[in-house]
């Protein structure tokens, strides 16, 4: 039986594709693609052409069969999304759900994923972090998911659109109080951008220049202070005080 190729695609530099997903992108019998347009235009730079399916949210468990099929008949199948990494949200889930349920064989080739360049350059924990896909649209339940997010220690990672940024950094201020967070920007791409603060001063930094709400963005939130680093600083002040009284 054939194989599925998950494969991570660039996330705006397109030199950012690795040799061996041009080469698997070339070689398999089918692209699944969220976007069949989209990946078109790549596979075009690439010098490649491939038969390609649509493979989105609102069909992707009625492709589950077919794609499955043509696996069975011995065909390697490619599963792209429009960037980065299949399944980070992005479809993909209930495919691989499903085939790995049915025994085939899936093969991640791994590759740019927004939320791990942004925090590999960020300069917040990396050791233990939460990844929230998109936050809710409604500002209601946007806001009551950053409570329930309050108290956890973990680096907060958020994807954002750029028509909804502010909201969510005027959000991140009324919720999680005085945090440091950091904004990628247009990673890999022209215009990319670290912005690195408090939510109010990014608010007032796109404010005072509107370019820096533009684009594609990664949020990024200092997790609560740890009870680790709460209990140093009680000893702390405790060796400190008894010094100070002796
Ligand atoms: N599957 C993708 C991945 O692996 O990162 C994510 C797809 S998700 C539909 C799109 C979101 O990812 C954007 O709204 C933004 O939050 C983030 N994103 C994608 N490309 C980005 C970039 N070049 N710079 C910053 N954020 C990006």
């Amino acid at each position: 039986a054939g194989s599925l190729y998950v494969v991570a695609t660039p996330i705006g530099n397109l030199d950012d594709l690795s040799p061996r997903a041009a080469r698997v992108l070339g070689e398999v019998a089918l692209i699944a693609a969220e976007d069949t347009r989209h990946s078109g235009r790549l596979l075009r730079h690439l010098g490649l052409s491939r038969p390609m399916l649509s493979l989105h949210e609102h069909n992707e468990a009625a492709r589950v069969d077919t794609l499955d099929a043509r696996l069975a008949a011995g065909e390697d199948i490619a599963l792209v999304s429009d960037a980065g990494t299949p399944l980070i949200s992005d479809p993909g889930f209930v495919l691989v759900r499903e085939l790995r349920a049915r025994g085939r064989r899936i093969v991640p080739l791994p590759g740019p994923c927004a939320l791990v360049a942004a925090l590999s350059a960020a300069g917040l924990p990396t050791d233990r972090f939460l990844f929230q896909g998109f936050l809710p649209a409604k500002g209601g339940t946007r806001r009551a998911r950053l409570e329930a997010l309050a108290a956890r220690e973990e680096t907060l990672v958020f994807y954002e659109s750029p028509h909804r940024v502010r909201d969510t950094l005027a959000d991140l201020d009324s919720v999680l109080g005085e945090r440091r967070v950091v904004l990628a920007r247009e990673l890999t791409k022209t215009f990319e951008t670290f912005l690195d603060g408090s939510a109010q001063e990014l608010i007032a930094r796109m404010e005072a220049d509107p370019d820096q709400a533009r684009g594609e963005f990664v949020v990024m939130v200092a997790g609560a202070a740890r009870r680790e680093d709460v209990e140093q600083s009680a000893v702390e002040a405790d060796v400190l005080l008894r010094a100070l009284l002796a």
